[in-house]
């Protein structure tokens, strides 16, 4: 049984047919300007459009097929910050950032860039007044991310980047790797100028992503080459994998809205299993979250050895704070969510998708509570 969903997704056995057909029909280089070449490079650009229809776009955004989210938050922020350099060097994104943010953030910070790491409130989200008090007439770029890949919380995108537009001149990015694919984006008429997602954290193929970017917004290229996907990325277009991309995103749109709704009965029938065990801590809250990703601290137990315990049982779970030799490491995003750093050593993340089944969950939380109390008894 696997509860591992926000790390990935099995592909979609239509993608997967999607992806081969195209590479069989319409393997031809798309920049070529023989038939087979536009043939190509017609239906590149047909995904690229429905891409953008998926997410709200007719027309004020483009889309940059990419590797996945790291590379287009690598994209969005190092190609904005060096863009507006010339307007200003500050920059502001939040502690509960996924690495691909968060360290290409402090990566411009030792290039001269000034950063500001704003906090997270115990909900895990960042607070309106928080931003706000930290805009300046220098802040050229704000990286917010919506669902928080470890805990769930969601941060008020709409609310926060209101504010970035009403105060700044910034341009807004956003981290949407844990909410494409669950959630209705609508970014035509918006204050997002930039939204990031991969493919693989909604039945899409790994190393499949996009950038999306405000039409007419100027960022400065990461990859030089031969000026392929308007100059932003080089090389040669991957005409199968952006067809598998868009289908992906729409199968899974298709049925949104009864996903979410069975999944939030699922994630509340493990926080009620959870609470009632002794010890046990919910990270962020029930409320202000996704309900595809749960986060719990288990007082005196090793969230590796839990994951064992579970995994003899064949149940799958994940632990970011994953044990090193014998370092103990924490996770930054807990310890920024509750201020414990014994939380944030012990934390354990629950993840579902649309393929998750109420069987699973029925069994999950008949052996959450045995499993932590013979591990507990164990250590004793
Ligand atoms: N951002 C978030 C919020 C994520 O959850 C992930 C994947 N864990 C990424 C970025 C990076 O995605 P990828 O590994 O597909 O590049």
């Amino acid at each position: 049984m696997y509860f591992d969903y926000a790390a990935t997704t099995p592909p979609n056995e239509d993608v997967l047919k999607t992806f081969n057909t195209v590479n069989r029909d319409f393997w031809a280089n798309p920049h070529a300007l023989h038939r087979p070449g536009m043939r190509a490079e017609s239906l590149l650009e047909q995904s690229r459009k429905q891409v953008l229809s998926l997410l709200g776009s007719s027309n004020e955004f483009r889309c940059v097929f990419t590797s996945g989210a790291t590379e287009s938050n690598n994209l969005a922020i190092k190609g904005a910050a060096h863009a507006y350099a010339k307007r200003g060097r500050h920059i502001i994104t939040s502690a509960a950032e996924h690495p691909s943010v968060l360290y290409v953030c402090q990566a411009l910070a030792h290039e001269d860039f000034e950063l500001t790491v704003l906090p997270v409130n115990r909900d895990g989200v960042v607070e309106p007044k928080v931003l706000e008090d930290a805009l300046r007439p220098d802040t050229t770029l704000v990286s917010l991310m919506h669902v928080n890949n470890e805990t769930g919380s969601v941060n008020d995108i709409l609310r926060l980047g209101a504010i970035v537009k009403e105060k700044s001149s910034a341009v807004f990015h956003v981290d949407a790797a844990q909410s494409v694919g669950k959630y209705v984006l609508e970014l035509d008429g918006g204050p997002v100028d930039l939204l990031t997602f991969s493919a693989h954290k909604f039945f899409g193929l790994k190393g499949a992503g996009a950038l999306i970017i405000k039409q007419r917004m100027g960022l400065s290229t990461q990859l030089h080459g031969g000026g392929q996907e308007s100059g932003l990325r080089s090389g040669t277009a991957d005409t199968a994998r952006a067809a598998a991309i868009a289908k992906a995103l729409r199968l899974s749109l298709e049925n949104r809205a009864e996903v979410f709704d069975r999944v939030q009965s699922y994630k509340e029938a493990i926080a009620a299993t959870m609470q009632e065990i002794e010890g046990v801590d919910l990270n962020g809250t029930l409320e202000n979250s996704s309900p595809f990703i749960i986060n719990f601290s288990v007082a005196g137990v090793r969230p590796e050895t839990l994951l064992h315990g579970l995994a003899d049982k064949e149940i799958y779970i994940s632990t970011v704070s994953a044990c090193s030799a014998q370092k103990v490491a924490e996770s930054s995003v807990v310890l920024a969510t509750t201020g414990s750093q014994e939380r944030a050593r012990t934390s354990i993340r629950i993840s579902l998708s649309a393929l998750t089944t109420r069987d699973e969950i029925e069994t999950l939380c008949s052996v959450l509570g045995p499993v932590i109390e013979s591990l507990r008894f164990k250590k004793k």
